[in-house]
């Protein structure tokens, strides 16, 4: 390797101050947006992105690596959701991107085939807020539909909302709020009715529910298994541990995958193609998911996915345990979510969970705050077993100092515009 010459080791040392004051994701204190499996992966995940870092994804015939990188990560996706050699599909930046191509599918094959100009998509008020950003940006209508009382979708209601300018029906595995998973058999017997698109966002469950099944839990059935189910998302920044910017979008047939991608000739540098938002993208998370995915195998996961299952157990035992709080919904895969029971008017909680979750930060720990209704969501990963007990201990803790004083919270957000 080059040696750094001074002004660069100074640069690169300004670098890392910046950081000192970032969430410190790698000791476990963040339940929300970083995941972590250990120095050993982080750093076969570092060294591969930079590596591609600067490379271009957009002509992967310029770059073979790229090209094999995306084809080996999509085929064990692929593989892992039980798809078939029929399903395709690309790698994208992100959940966000993969559930935008979805709607922006759907809305083209509804176009193309069945010459629909006002479409809408049904799902339930637990999908993720990326649907609404896709309807957004693509123009559609997002019909949402209230889950039931287990926060579950509820399809009698959703079949209620289809009409004739349905071009999709959603369904999760599972939900981000209360991390449950959608009745998709249900879901995808709907759109095999009418013959409409059915994609099941699987950003946070791909990998977990895959390996957990493989483990010996009884996990419902929520991949290509399901007749009618047409795409499907898994990230693999998140539970696949890699580095930021990669996610799969996988569809039934390259039929269905025609309706995702973009072509035009109509300016003057000729013909240009894309398979999905971006135009320049980097190769650097490609090479990373590819590097990470080969460097723990399926053996890998296996493990990380008992762990961090271990883990959201214990910590949903333990939530169950303390006096106040109220469970929202028995985990189905390593998301949780928690806030307070009602007082006698059946209304009003008994204390505020956002001064709860005030509290926590104020020991360092990065947890949710969502809402309605007024709850703390933890997403839990391989990092937290090493930190789990002294999270209950302090979670504990600062239930019973809100209890006490009566403090309240303020309400958070998981974005910034800013
Ligand atoms: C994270 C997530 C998304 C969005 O993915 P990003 O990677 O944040 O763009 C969509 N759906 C679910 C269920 C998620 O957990």
């Amino acid at each position: 390797m080059r040696v750094m010459d001074s002004r660069s080791q100074e640069v690169l040392a300004q670098v890392a101050e910046i950081g000192q004051s970032d969430l410190r994701w790698k000791d476990g204190r963040a339940f929300s947006l970083a995941y972590y499996a250990g120095p050993e992966v982080q750093e076969v995940a570092d060294r591969a992105y930079a590596m591609y870092g600067s490379t271009n994804g957009l002509n992967a015939d310029a770059f073979p690596s790229l090209k094999k990188f995306q084809a080996e990560v999509v085929s064990t996706v692929n593989r892992w959701v039980h798809g078939d050699d029929i399903s395709a599909g690309f790698m994208t930046s992100g959940g966000t991107e993969s559930i935008l191509l979805a709607v922006k599918a759907a809305r083209e094959r509804g176009r193309k085939e069945f010459g629909i100009t006002q479409p809408n998509v049904v799902l339930p008020t637990s999908a993720h807020a990326a649907f609404e950003k896709a309807c957004y940006y693509f123009g559609l209508e997002s019909r949402r539909v209230v889950v039931r009382p287990d926060w579950r979708a509820d399809v009698e209601a959703m079949r209620q909302s289809v009409d004739e300018n349905t071009v999709l029906v959603v369904g999760s595995a599972p939900q981000y709020p209360q991390g449950v998973i959608d009745p998709i058999v249900d879901i995808a017997a709907l759109a095999r009715e009418r013959n409409i698109n059915c994609h099941v966002d699987a950003c946070m469950g791909g990998v977990t529910l895959t390996f957990l099944e493989q483990l010996g839990e009884d996990i419902q059935l929520w991949d290509f298994r399901v007749d009618g189910v047409t795409s499907i998302s898994v990230d693999l920044h998140k539970y696949g541990y890699t580095s930021k910017g990669a996610s799969v979008i996988l569809h039934r047939n390259r039929q269905l995958r025609s309706y995702q991608t973009f072509t035009t000739d109509n300016w003057l540098g000729g013909f240009y193609g894309s398979s999905g938002v971006l135009g320049t993208k980097s190769g650097g998370p490609m090479a990373a998911a590819w590097a990470v995915m080969n460097y723990l195998g399926d053996e890998g996961y296996l493990r990380l996915t008992e762990s961090a299952r271990a883990t959201t157990r214990q910590l949903a035992d333990a939530i169950q345990t303390i006096d106040g709080l109220q469970l929202r919904a028995i985990p189905d895969s390593t998301l949780l979510s928690f806030g307070v029971q009602l007082g006698d008017d059946g209304v009003t909680p008994l204390f505020d969970v956002y001064a709860v979750a005030d509290g926590l930060a104020a020991k360092g720990w990065y947890v949710d705050k969502q809402g309605p209704p007024d709850s703390l969501h933890c997403t839990v990963n391989a990092v937290h077993h090493q930190v789990i007990d002294e999270f209950i201990v302090d979670l504990s803790h600062a239930v019973a100092k809100v209890r006490d004083a009566g403090t309240t919270g303020s309400m958070g957000s998981y974005g910034t515009i800013e």
